[in-house]
């Protein structure tokens, strides 16, 4: 079932000011001293509070790769808010604080567990190709071949209309108890007072600093003085809390109607670049009325049965849901045990190749190609793509997608793979009702287009890459007017006897599908804790030749790995979970990364220890 919604027409203009301390949230952004401006010879007040990754107790759980986020969501589920308010506040916060990764100039993908109708349901908020773009965009006029990823990146061609303001609204009129202006009161507060700049928002900024100076509102926002900000300073973006105030006062109108939109259309059709810019900042498509005719879709998630649990996830447009769920069916197939992680960790391997040679294959935007979604989340498809897997040795990859008809094992030719980026990023949440929201939002690259909307505070998405640039007609994923490109993002719900059991998910591109499966083998099949699972080191295999995998990985299981012929390759961190579990007495362990991309924040309501 899909529903196509629309957004409210404008809400009504609220006289209510909204200004630093007097919000829902309040506390929550009560600045910490770490956020403080530095004032030299002045002691700062007192310390920030802990933020650890990992928390154990009661009343709600939070989980998100960032402290002041984590924070925010925890304050709205403290006051009585659900998990739907608590997911939106969290990720309005994160795009204050990961402006690289996520924000308002993005997309992403909600999933939805109600704990009192046992039903979960998702929104769809990717984002969508302008209604002018055409199936060769990506190709240059003056060659006939593809444009280089790298410039069609930061560019105004890669910008698909952003979804993630549409998400908010949808996920708390269908699920909420509160209003977008509550929820986006603390994020307000939080840009106008700022942040401490970490190691990791120094770090991203620094990998993109010679493609932000030659977008001049990005470089006067992040690049203050000519280079990234320093460790410990404070980041504030005035901008941006204006732009969030707007949309609180006036709804979502704010964002896809009028002026703000006229501004992105505007950016996008004409990148407004540095005079001695290199990079060729290619015009986009958009405009407005893409904007004003931008629909998130509510729909029926994914589901398969793993283990006796019940595996919710994100349909297509994403492959995140099918991708997960057969690669789970077809390890359905094999005893896994931790007494021999050589052999489960092949059999990973392999059904992650297996799944991802049929993403490629069959799954985009289903309202533009029939994918065979019920196929390819089949027990029985999953069975036939198991029996061409080798319990003791490798395949030669990239293997061939399979049989959409099959039912034995039958081998076809080999086809290609293809990659994304490793940006974005994940928040899961629980209730104290027991409700549970599994949300990843992104703007595509850490940094995305590179480009922010002049004095509105906000990156742009680069999200179109993700299309095929080539026009195949054979490929399900090329680009086509109004389409969402195919997504890898992967919020997953576990259910254990209709009630919240896990809620995964994690940025990084196509890995973050291996990431989520591997973090459920690790909890479900291997005998770790989910603390042991998602600091566990990982490896990823989407049908490529090479294995990708973390040192660790290497340093801890390449001799297992290697009787079987699977060889791995160095890389570097893969993904950034962000995750809780409900144990059967109702304690909720809150956990997200102890180190990658700077180490994340799980925190609970009333702590148990
Ligand atoms: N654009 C990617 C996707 O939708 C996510 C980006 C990332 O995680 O790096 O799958």
């Amino acid at each position: 079932m899909i529903e196509l919604v629309r957004r409210r027409s404008a809400m009504r203009a609220s006289a209510l000011v909204i200004a630093a301390g007097v919000s829902f949230g309040a506390a929550a952004v009560a600045t910490p001293a770490s956020a403080a401006p530095p004032v030299a010879g002045v002691a700062t007040a007192r310390p920030a509070p802990p933020a650890p990754s990992t928390s154990t107790g009661y009343g709600g759980a939070v989980s998100s790769v960032d402290a002041e986020a984590s924070r925010i969501g925890l304050e709205v589920l403290r006051k009585g808010g659900n998990a739907a308010d608590a997911a939106v506040a969290t990720a309005a916060a994160l795009g204050v604080t990961e402006p690289y990764s996520a924000g308002i100039g993005g997309g992403g993908y909600f999933v939805h567990f109600d704990a009192e109708t046992g039903e979960v349901t998702t929104v769809d908020g990717r984002e969508t190709a302008p209604a002018a773009m055409e199936s060769d965009a990506f190709i240059d006029p003056a060659t006939g071949s593809p444009y280089s990823f790298a410039n069609a990146v930061s560019s105004g061609l890669s910008v698909g209309v952003p979804g993630t303001v549409a998400t908010w609204e949808a996920a708390l009129e269908e699920y909420g108890t509160e209003s977008l202006k509550e929820m986006l009161k603390p994020s307000i507060l939080l840009a106008t007072r700022g942040f401490r700049v970490d190691e990791t928002f120094a770090a991203q900024t620094a990998a993109n600093q010679a493609r932000f100076a030659q977008f001049p509102a990005t470089a006067e926002l992040f690049l203050p003085g000519g280079a990234p900000p320093e460790v410990g300073s404070t980041f504030r973006n005035p901008d941006l809390a204006k732009t969030l105030r707007e949309i609180a006062l006036r709804g979502t109108d704010a964002f896809y109607e009028g002026v703000i939109a006229e501004e992105i259309a505007a950016l996008v059709q004409d990148p407004i670049t540095t005079d001695d810019a290199e990079l060729p900042a290619y015009p986009g498509f958009m405009t407005a009325d893409d904007l004003a005719g931008y629909e998130v879709l509510l729909q029926d998630p994914t589901h398969v049965e793993y283990r006796g649990l019940d595996v919710f996830g994100m349909a297509p447009s994403s492959s995140g849901g099918t991708t997960v769920g057969e690669s789970l069916n077809i390890l359905e197939n094999f005893e896994l045990s931790p007494d021999d992680p050589g052999q489960a960790l092949h059999l990973y391997l392999e059904a992650t190749a297996h799944a991802f040679a049929d993403r490629n294959a069959y799954v985009g935007d289903p309202a533009f190609v029939d994918v065979p979604t019920e196929t390819l989340l089949s027990q029985e498809f999953a069975d036939s793509r198991a029996c061409e897997i080798d319990p003791e040795q490798a395949s030669v990859r990239p293997v061939a997608p399979g049989d959409l008809d099959a039912t034995g094992c039958e081998v076809a030719a080999a086809a290609a793979s293809v990659d994304q980026g490793m940006s974005t990023t994940h928040l899961s949440v629980v209730d104290r009702w027991g409700n549970a929201v599994a949300y990843t939002l992104t703007i595509e690259q850490t940094g995305g287009s590179g480009m922010t909307v002049p004095d509105r505070g906000f990156l742009l998405n680069n999200e179109l890459t993700d299309f095929s640039f080539v026009p195949n007609p054979d490929d399900p994923n090329i680009v086509e007017p109004g389409k969402r490109p195919r997504s890898s993002m992967s919020p997953t719900i576990v259910l254990d006897d209709g009630e919240v059991r896990y809620v995964v998910g994690s940025p990084g591109g196509s890995t973050i599908i291996t990431t989520v499966v591997q973090i459920l083998l690790n909890r479900i099949d291997l005998g770790m804790d989910l603390a042991e699972a998602v600091a566990a080191p990982r490896a990823t295999q989407r049908n490529t030749v090479a294995t990708l995998a973390e040192a660790d990985f290497i340093a801890e299981y390449a001799d297992d790995l290697a009787p079987y012929g699977q060889g791995l390759s160095a890389t570097g961190e893969i993904g950034a979970a962000a995750t809780i579990e409900v144990d059967d007495d109702g304690l909720m362990i809150a956990v997200a990364e102890p180190e990658r991309r700077g180490g994340g924040t799980g925190l609970v309501v009333e702590p148990a220890d």
